[in-house]
C-alpha cells in the first residue's frame, strides 16, 4: 500500500454526502483515505477504492449542489488550510494556483 500516492486534499464534507459508494461491507459511513482516490472504512479498518464516485462521475451542477447544501470546500492537508471554493468562479479562494488541479 505505500506505493499508492497520497491525498494532497479532501473535501471538508463526508464522501457519503456527494454519494461516493459504500464500502462493500455496506458502511455508507467512510471517510476520505489518506490515498488518493480511495476511502476508509472505520469497520473495516481497511483502505478500498468506491466502486463508484457518485456525484463526481457525471457533470456537477454547482449551484444546485450548494442548495442541497452539498459543498466543495476542502481542506489542505499540505497547509492545513481551509479552502473555500467559490461558485461564481469555480476555483478554489486560497494560494492554490500551483497546486494540482487533478
Ligand atoms: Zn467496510
Amino acid at each position: 500500500m505505500s506505493e499508492l500516492p497520497k491525498r494532497t486534499w479532501h473535501y471538508v464534507q463526508s464522501p457519503k454526502i456527494f454519494e461516493v459508494s459504500p464500502c462493500s461491507c455496506g458502511n455508507v459511513d467512510t471517510e476520505w483515505s489518506e490515498y488518493k482516490d480511495h476511502l476508509w472504512c472505520d469497520k473495516c479498518q481497511k483502505d478500498f477504492v468506491p466502486e463508484h464516485h457518485g456525484l463526481f462521475d457525471g457533470p456537477i451542477m454547482v449551484k444546485l449542489c450548494q442548495l442541497l447544501g452539498i459543498s466543495f470546500d476542502r481542506i489542505n492537508l499540505e497547509t492545513g488550510h481551509y479552502e473555500q471554493f467559490d461558485v461564481e468562479t469555480l476555483e478554489y479562494k486560497a494560494n492554490l494556483k500551483n497546486k494540482d488541479h487533478e
